[in-house]
């Protein structure tokens, strides 16, 4: 009878949970799709073909199978036609848009004309020259923006030193960015028969200053002719898209499923224990007003689990962790840990915790005590 009671109550947990989904903050529902280059910036070039075109046509058709199957996503593009953008002003857009997710859609080009395949990027320090190559040839876009030196702060895409810098931003997001790189590369291996390349990391600019999980896509090489002759067809182009919208899908449901059960606490609680915690809740509405004081403006904090019944803050419960506290979002607890002003120290933070066996820890923000997006928090 117990048992069948927890299940009740479970359930209505879950439902209340998944309600909550439909709050943005919860869910992948605004994502930008960026076609690399444009205008006067031809990217690449083939034997008949120009990144730009390539580029363009495949994030239009990504774009229009999310729009076409995911009604509650709003889909973003940073151009829809043939014209210049500059690097940062792809970043602006995706960053005012309060975006869930960033997607460049690249092309790639090597003197070596048999290479072939694709690879996706992720922000982070090259570990081999070829990817520091490739980040080199994309961030070159930049050498055509006439302000360059002022809106880079003296970037210079050719010095490997100024790379080191980049990466500090995207840290927050690393995990999320190489999840959704290695479902796209799988998609291009296994359903489109494509060379994988891998998932790789280097200091892409159009990257660098993105607040949310940010990949780019290098479809393929236009110098390879065979590999030009499929991104340049409307069923290559058609094949490369649904790729990486089914790994789009399979991202957003990650997500939203972890966010809705992550790391539930299978506790089998007592109905006595369900009492105990209605009593705790008063005295917890007591302590919530003595903490306000350092809870003023932005705050971010390390998620280290949730459950769907309360457990008690005691490091016993968590690993050993201390100071653990609580909040409350979509019907489900969810504790953290930390207090921290900027997003460097919460990242530290967020690596102690996983070295304690949180492997999913991951940074949430607060204003005034309130639980906002990461992307807004960062923004301010
Ligand atoms: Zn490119």
């Amino acid at each position: 009878m117990k048992h069948s009671f927890l299940v009740l109550l479970t359930f209505i947990f879950s439902l209340s949970a998944f309600a909550g989904n439909n709050n943005d903050l919860f869910g992948v529902k605004t994502i930008v799709i960026d076609a690399g280059h444009g205008g006067h910036d031809g990217g690449c070039q083939g034997s008949q073909s120009q990144e730009k075109h390539v580029a363009l046509s495949i994030a239009l058709k990504l774009g229009k199978y999310i729009e076409d199957n995911f009604k509650d996503v709003k889909v973003i593009y940073t151009r829809t036609t043939d014209v210049y953008l500059k690097l940062w002003e792809r970043a602006a857009i995706a960053n005012k848009a309060n975006a869930d997710l960033f997607i460049c859609v690249h092309a790639n080009a090597n003197d070596n004309k048999k290479a072939l395949g694709t690879e996706t990027y992720v922000m982070g320090l090259h570990k081999s020259e070829a990817n520091l190559n490739v980040a080199k040839r994309e961030n070159s876009s930049i050498l055509l923006e006439e302000d360059y030196k002022t809106q880079y702060s003296d970037f210079d895409p050719n010095s490997p030193e100024s790379y080191i810098v980049l990466t500090l931003r995207q840290n927050a997001f690393l995990d999320q960015s190489l999840s959704f790189a290695s479902k796209i590369q799988e998609q291009f291996t296994e359903k489109v028969g494509r060379k994988n390349r891998g998932v790789k990391q280097a200091g892409f600019l159009v990257l660098h200053q993105t607040n949310m999980p940010s990949v780019l896509i290098e479809t393929g090489f236009l110098t390879n002719l065979e590999e030009e002759k499929f991104l340049i067809s409307n069923i290559g182009q058609d094949y490369m898209a649904s790729a990486v919208f089914r790994a789009f899908r399979d991202y957003k449901l990650e997500i939203e499923e972890k966010t809705r059960v992550e790391n539930v606490v299978e506790d089998v609680k007592e109905e006595e224990e369900i009492k105990e915690v209605i009593k705790e809740e008063v005295v917890d509405k007591k302590e919530k007003n003595k903490k306000k004081e350092n809870e003023v403006g932005i705050v971010f904090k390390v998620q280290i689990a949730t459950s769907s019944i309360k457990k008690e803050l005691t490091p016993a419960n968590f690993n050993g962790v201390e100071n653990v506290a609580l909040y409350e979002a979509g019907g489900l607890y969810r504790y953290t840990v930390g207090n921290e002003r900027n997003i460097t120290d919460a990242n530290r933070l967020q690596l102690q915790l996983k070295e304690k066996g949180f492997t999913d820890a991951f940074i949430v923000a607060f204003k005034d005590g309130e639980r906002i997006s990461l992307s807004e928090a960062i923004s301010q």
